[in-house]
């Protein structure tokens, strides 16, 4: 690599590692070997014994107490914890998966949603002595946590609280850590005081005795294999009337008293639900954090390989140009690069977001119910990155791409399932449209079918125009592009935000329109609401969209050597025009650019794509991942 482009690499990777580039070259002193994938696939068991010794390896470092407060043996250090948590997304994924129930799930839910007198328990968390698991998911309820079966009834006579699974569809199932290693699970529970159910809440039960047999009344069972990480114990519990101390409830949120009155900080049983649940957003963020990881590996590999890779001899010349220099080759990797860096702008972005609310810098509810909103839409746009983007490095690297000592298998099948756990994606894109309908705004929460429509039907669209109002940079950047359709020139970065603006918006009010209809006297509320899902689904997913470009373009602005900013332009204006090219058909048919327009669209995205061709292995070196955690068998470089 000549001098300049071995600088022009070092000034990309500074700036897409961010703020917390200490947390990343932190994390990338980890040792590839000890930290990463087997070097192919182990025993079930085995697996998960060499990932339980990594946690208890990693709870020597720092990170694990950076998610905690200081008065609970913490230091505080929510960004930096969560960006060097997201690096473990490039190393084995059972072991991102299982730290993250570990630290983040399980240590999560006892600092967020308990009291004072859990705070002793949070260092033996840290530590890794206490070991836990996060028990939300039963059999019959996955997404739909507010219709949990599990009860978790006061009995006053003997001050304690009785846990029970009343059915099977009540067990609880695919929880991390509950099949070989947890102790303790937080459980969620419908709470049951006097006969009253007081909603879903949290509490600890040991699920384990001293010597790792379940604790008397809990059955556990293990879920067995798996498509993907394998090294994490993914288990099932069942409660028969499991007795714990009134005190193991963690009752930030709602708590009960030595005299056994319930009481809770919200009066509102569905805002009290909904800001328990969104005390726990810094899931989805890590989530999507080693998601976006894992794709830039995949993108990494493949882009080495297609720039050493050979195919077919150029007529004429008897030469076999390197993959990359084919025009597919090109259309399938540099538009993913391009997603790529817009996503980790916009978890750079979110993480600096979280670490203020957490650590109590941001108090505004509407800031924080925006993080919890921009999370679930980040964590689904980069899973479904991830998941296509590993899918089409695999291809692209041929046969060689399917062997395990190439890692694409381990890519493929340990992150599938990030697009379903921490909120199934279709799922969370619902949260994100109603949330953009305001309706959090006036009834902060009450996700039920009628709310909804109810707002649908006083929605104005001034309304939605303000709650997508952009950040007043990008704001500035449109009205200074040209307006009318002859004008558009696609390399102009108000155009693109424009076109990307408008097609939310457009979306967004005519899904509120149609919710109207569910006032009509003969409306049927469900069948409104539900006529309208994949709207509702496409306005939020154009929400986000936009989110993420301007998450790029605001960093674009903000690079301070030149050099790199010349380049980040070009990759910004790649990931701008491929999103708008994906929905051509919906411009085109809502007459927002003719067909002539989507068809220079087109040239015009193959343009960018040969001139970022030289630049493409650059801009994967760029990502800053350690060759030591990359190792394969298909590259020479390796
Ligand atoms: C490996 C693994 C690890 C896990 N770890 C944990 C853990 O540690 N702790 C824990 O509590 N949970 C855990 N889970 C559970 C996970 O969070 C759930 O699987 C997830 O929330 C989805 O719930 P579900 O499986 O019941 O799917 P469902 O909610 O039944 O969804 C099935 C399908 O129905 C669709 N759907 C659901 N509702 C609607 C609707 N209203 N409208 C339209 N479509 C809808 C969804 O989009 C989805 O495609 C884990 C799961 C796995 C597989």
């Amino acid at each position: 690599m000549t001098d300049e482009r071995s600088a022009l690499t070092a000034s990309l990777r500074h700036h897409l590692d961010g703020p917390r580039r200490a947390a990343r070259d932190e994390a990338r002193r980890l040792d590839g070997a000890a930290f990463g994938h087997p070097p192919g696939p182990l025993p079930m068991s085995e697996h998960r014994t060499r990932v339980a010794a990594q946690v208890r390896e990693l709870a020597k470092a720092t990170f694990p107490a950076g998610g905690f407060p200081e008065h609970q043996g913490g230091t505080g250090r929510y960004g930096d914890s969560v960006t060097a948590f997201e690096m473990f997304g490039h190393l084995d994924l059972s072991l991102f998966v299982k730290a993250g129930v570990q630290w983040g799930l399980f240590g999560g839910a006892v600092s967020l949603l308990g009291l004072e007198r859990h705070d002793a328990l949070v260092p033996r968390i840290i530590s890794g002595e206490a070991q836990g698991c996060f028990a939300m998911t039963e059999t019959g309820h996955g997404s739909d946590v507010q219709g949990l079966l599990t009860t978790a009834t006061f009995d006053p006579s003997a001050d304690e609280i009785v846990v029970h699974s009343p059915e099977p569809a009540a067990r609880k199932d695919y929880i991390g850590g509950a099949a070989n290693d947890a102790q303790l699970a937080v459980v969620f529970a419908q709470l049951v005081i006097g006969g009253d159910s007081q909603g879903v809440h949290a509490l600890l039960v040991p699920i384990r005795t001293d010597d790792g047999s379940p604790a008397p009344g809990v059955t556990i069972s293990d879920c067995g294999d798996k498509l993907g990480l394998q090294g994490v114990d993914n288990g099932r519990l069942l409660f028969d009337h499991v007795r714990v101390p009134r005190t193991n409830l963690l009752g930030r949120y709602g708590d009960i008293a030595e005299d056994g009155t319930y009481s809770s900080p919200i009066e509102n049983p569905n805002r009290r639900f909904f800001t328990m649940l969104g005390a726990l957003v810094r899931g989805r963020i890590s989530v999507a954090g080693g998601a976006g990881a894992a794709a830039r590996s995949a993108l990494t590999l493949a882009t080495r390989y297609a720039a050493e890779r050979t195919q077919f001899p150029a007529p004429g010349t008897g030469v076999e140009p390197v993959l990359l220099d084919y025009r597919t080759h090109q259309r399938r990797l540099l538009p993913r690069i391009a997603a790529a860096y817009g996503l980790l702008y916009a978890e750079n972005e979110l993480v600096g977001a979280m670490d203020d609310v957490l650590s109590g810098r941001v108090t505004d509810e509407q800031e924080r119910r925006q993080l919890e909103t921009r999370a679930a839409g980040i964590k689904v746009l980069t899973t479904r990155h991830t998941t296509d983007t590993i899918q089409e490095c695999r291809e692209a690297c041929g046969g060689a791409g399917y062997m395990w000592a190439n890692r694409f298998a381990w890519l493929k099948s340990d992150t599938d399932i990030f697009t379903t756990f921490e909120g199934d994606n279709t799922v969370l894109l619902q949260l994100v449209a109603k949330a953009l309908l305001g309706e959090y705004e006036d009834t902060f929460g009450d996700l039920d079918t009628a709310g909804i429509v109810r707002f649908g039907a006083r929605l104005a669209a001034g309304t939605v125009l303000e709650r997508s109002a952009m950040r007043g940079l990008m704001q500035r950047i449109v009205d200074a592009a040209p307006g009318r359709e002859e004008d558009v020139t696609f390399a102009i970065r108000g155009t693109q935000l424009r076109l990307l603006r408008d097609r939310e918006e457009h979306l967004v009010e005519t899904v509120a329109r149609r919710l109207r209809r569910a006032q009509e006297p003969d409306g049927d509320t469900f069948a409104v609401f539900n006529n309208c899902q994949d709207h509702l689904v496409d306005a939020a997913e154009a929400h986000v969209e936009r989110l993420v470009v301007e998450a790029f373009a605001a960093a674009v602005e903000e690079c301070p050597d030149p050099d790199a900013q010349a380049v980040l332009v070009r990759v910004c204006d790649l990931h701008a025009l491929t999103t708008i090219e994906k929905h051509k058909a919906w411009y085109v048919e809502h007459d927002r650019l003719s067909p002539a327009r989507t068809k220079a669209l087109t040239a015009y995205v193959n343009d960018i794509c040969a001139e970022l061709r030289p630049h493409a292995t650059m801009l994967v070196d760029a990502f800053g991942i350690p060759d030591a955690w990359l190792t394969t068998e298909m590259l020479a470089t390796s």
